[in-house]
């Protein structure tokens, strides 16, 4: 019963389990933007398991070709070789630019961070890595050490040579730059400053540059990590050109850039297929997870043949990576994005959310709304003008009040304080019709 699993998990799983909502879902079943639970209640899933249902839960095609796969082979490790991995390999890495060929499967997200970091270190051979704060690269040691964001953090393993920059947060770093906010674009929230030379993107890039020159031996440095997009850390973008220079500056000081697209990946953003295409950027080591299995653990890294080479001879294995089941969904994730143009529907479908969502601007608890394609952040505040996060007690009232009603959104931030809508790519204008009539009559029932 409910009630019994309910107990289970209090004694049986670790605390640090912790399950979304006062009363726990128990979900049963999932159909492409939907989830069931244990009385049948459905619910439309506008967070897609934390960006990682891409194409839809149970999509079909990527059922038909595990099955497939599951009565052939599941398992070799790499010592034998298996059709699918090379299959999956060439088709992966002609979604990237031509620069970046090789790929190393792995199975998630934090594992893909922890080996760019090596890469990035055997490749450099220098040793210092630079993040930036508020952001979010796993869990695992290594990459629990570039992880910035303070609520994520234990009393961590990581060592030294690892130094968090401040992220270039238009709405709520200390260097905002007003004319980043009030872009007339509300769908393009990049600084209107082509050039780049505005408050936030000059300032937060001093940052960098003062860390190479103060933190690090000799200014020499392995590698530089950023998502496209900060995901956990509350949908943040950077102004334009921000990336760019910070790319130029590692570049020149002997380091990598390390492009973490977990979540900005196979087209969420919209735009582009790579969150780091919007910034205008070519990375030399791209991450992977999440949204590139559909919910099946599966992991890339993918590089150039000199920096892969870096890791020599060298043994360097992993049990999972790439295993046939693995491969054959991730190959049918591909050919379903490509097949139902999902880039396409992000990018629409996140338009209309986008501008569905600025009515609810005239709430006083709606400080920001923000993101690309169906990468969407609002961050609720007690106050427009200060900024002050929403109380704990009213972002959590609207939050289960929407659930009630069949809707689920994420949550994130440092503050804790943002809603974050990321669906699965299938979803369409009525979904989104349907979210923000919810979230708007949730807001109407708690605000102050
Ligand atoms: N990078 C980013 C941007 C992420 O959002 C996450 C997961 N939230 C990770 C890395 C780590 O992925 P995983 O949980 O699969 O280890």
């Amino acid at each position: 019963s409910f009630e019994m699993i309910r107990g289970t998990l209090k004694k049986k799983l670790f605390p640090s389990v912790t399950p979304y909502y006062k009363t726990p879902l128990l979900i049963h079943e999932g159909k492409m933007q939907w989830l069931f639970d244990h009385n049948g209640k459905r619910y439309l899933d506008m967070f897609g398991g934390i960006v990682t249902v891409s194409v839809g839960h149970c999509h079909p095609k990527v059922i038909s070709a595990l099955e497939e796969q599951m009565n052939n082979l599941w398992h070799t490790t790499s010592i034998y070789m298996h059709p699918m991995i090379y299959e999956y390999a060439d088709a992966l890495t002609s979604k990237l630019p031509e620069n970046l060929k090789v790929v190393y499967f792995v199975n998630s997200g934090s594992e893909a961070t922890d080996l760019a970091i090596l890469l990035a270190r055997l490749y450099s051979k220098n040793y210092d890595i630079i993040s930036l704060r508020n952001s979010y690269h796993g869990m695992s040691f290594g990459a629990m050490g570039v992880t910035a964001l303070s609520t994520w953090k234990h009393p961590s393993p990581a060592g030294p040579g690892i130094h968090h920059a401040m992220n270039p947060d238009v709405y709520r770093g200390i260097w905002g730059g007003s004319h980043c906010r009030d872009s007339p674009s509300q769908t393009d929230r990049h600084c209107s400053c082509e050039s780049g030379q505005c408050d936030a993107s000059v300032k937060y890039f001093d940052q960098v540059e003062e860390i190479l020159k103060y933190s690090i031996p000799k200014g020499k440095v392995a590698g530089f990590i950023a998502e496209s997009i900060q995901g956990v850390g509350g949908t943040v973008q950077f102004p334009k050109e921000y990336l760019k220079k910070v790319y130029n500056l590692i570049r020149s000081n002997g380091g990598v850039c390390i492009a973490d697209e977990v979540q900005t990946g196979f087209g969420r953003t919209g735009d582009h297929f790579w969150g780091f295409e919007m910034h205008g950027v070519q990375p030399d080591i791209v991450t992977m997870a999440k949204g590139i299995g559909n919910g099946f653990p599966l992991a890339a890294v993918v590089t150039t043949p000199e920096i892969a080479q870096s890791l020599g001879q060298a043994l360097h294995f992993n049990t999972f990576g790439g295993n046939p089941l693995a491969s054959a969904v991730g190959l049918a994730v591909l050919n379903v994005m490509e097949e139902e143009n999902t880039q396409l529907n992000s990018k629409n479908v996140g338009t209309y959310l986008i501008d569905k969502l600025q009515k609810l601007r005239k709430y006083e608890c709606v400080g920001d709304i923000r993101g690309k394609g169906l990468m969407i952040g609002v961050e609720m505040v007690n106050n427009k003008e200060t900024r002050e996060p929403l109380s704990r007690e009213y972002f959590q009232a609207i939050w289960e009040n929407c659930k009630d009603m069949g809707l689920l959104l994420g949550a994130g931030g440092l503050h804790g304080n943002v809603f974050r809508i990321k669906p699965p790519m299938c979803v369409n204008n009525n979904d989104i019709n349907f979210t923000v009539e919810v979230f708007e009559t949730a807001i109407e029932s708690f605000v102050k």
